[in-house]
């Protein structure tokens, strides 16, 4: 093995450019806010809690030197990991849960589709296997145990446009089941994850399976991120990401601080 390549002349040369500079951390999360939507289901079926703060102390006579707060919120608010067992399709899988997952799954490679554009144009906006052997036409095929992760600038939006409820329910872009298998069974990815609340098209439930994404990726014991943020300052390919969600004992997800690693030139070949 030559030095270049030595694993302890690596981790030392990235801690020596990310001293410098030369490797930039970007930030993938929002805030968790109270303000900030979550999915919104059926009336029928249980929901999902939005973030809630409760202020423990704060330099008084609850506590004179000290401020700390509660917190409360779903497995799935705000920027936030689905684990396989999130979906009936992986409820059986072995290691499927937040707690189970081998941490060495929490770091790797990520791919970005750039899809603002059609998404700027199409609230309904559909990733399909089309765009993505274009997308590779370009930058090259998806590597295996890659996350692809599906830009639409809907992280910018904000109030009931993140949503964006109609009489029919939410409406915001998602891959066809078509996609989430090319992904899924042919590239061999991670995981997929978008700006938007879910995996999955606002209207992915007309879909064969309903929820392709969650079906499809947490039966083969896939990951999911929601809800991420800034992937307009990522490049195609070259970023690291590090999505670590919270060890919750047989949890099925997670909010999580989602970071990407990235060079100065974009990390293209
Ligand atoms: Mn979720």
């Amino acid at each position: 093995m030559s030095k270049a390549t030595d694993p302890a002349t690596l981790l030392k040369g990235l801690a020596q450019s990310l001293s410098s500079g030369a490797i930039r951390v970007i930030d993938l999360t929002h805030t968790l806010d109270p303000d900030f939507p979550v999915i919104v289901l059926p009336p029928e079926f249980g929901q999902c809690a939005r973030f809630r703060m409760e202020e423990v102390s704060a330099y008084d006579h609850r506590g004179p030197a000290w401020k700390w707060n509660n917190f409360t919120c779903s497995e799935h608010t705000g920027t936030h990991f689905d684990a396989p067992v999130h979906w009936v399709s992986g409820r059986d899988l072995p290691d499927n849960c937040v707690d189970t997952i081998p941490v060495d799954k929490f770091v790797g490679p990520a791919c970005v589709i750039d899809c603002s554009d059609g998404a700027s144009k199409d609230d309904d906006f559909e990733l399909t296997p089309e765009i993505i052997t274009a997308w590779e036409a370009e930058h090259g095929q998806i590597p295996e145990d890659a996350w692809v992760l599906m830009r639409t600038d809907w992280s910018k939006r904000r109030g009931d446009a993140y949503l964006n409820m109609r009489e029919d329910g939410p409406h915001s872009p998602g891959p066809t089941p078509e996609a989430v298998r090319l992904l899924v069974e042919e590239r061999g990815i991670r995981g997929f994850g978008t700006e938007t609340v879910g995996t999955d098209a606002g209207q992915g439930m007309h879909y064969t399976p309903p929820y392709p994404a969650h079906y499809i990726l947490h039966g083969a014991g896939r990951y999911g991120l929601q809800c991420l943020n800034n992937l307009d300052r990522l490049p195609a390919t070259g970023a690291l990401i590090c999505a670590a969600p919270l060890k919750i004992k047989q949890g099925t997800g997670s909010p999580l601080r989602v970071l990407a690693l990235v060079t100065d030139d974009g990390g293209e070949p």
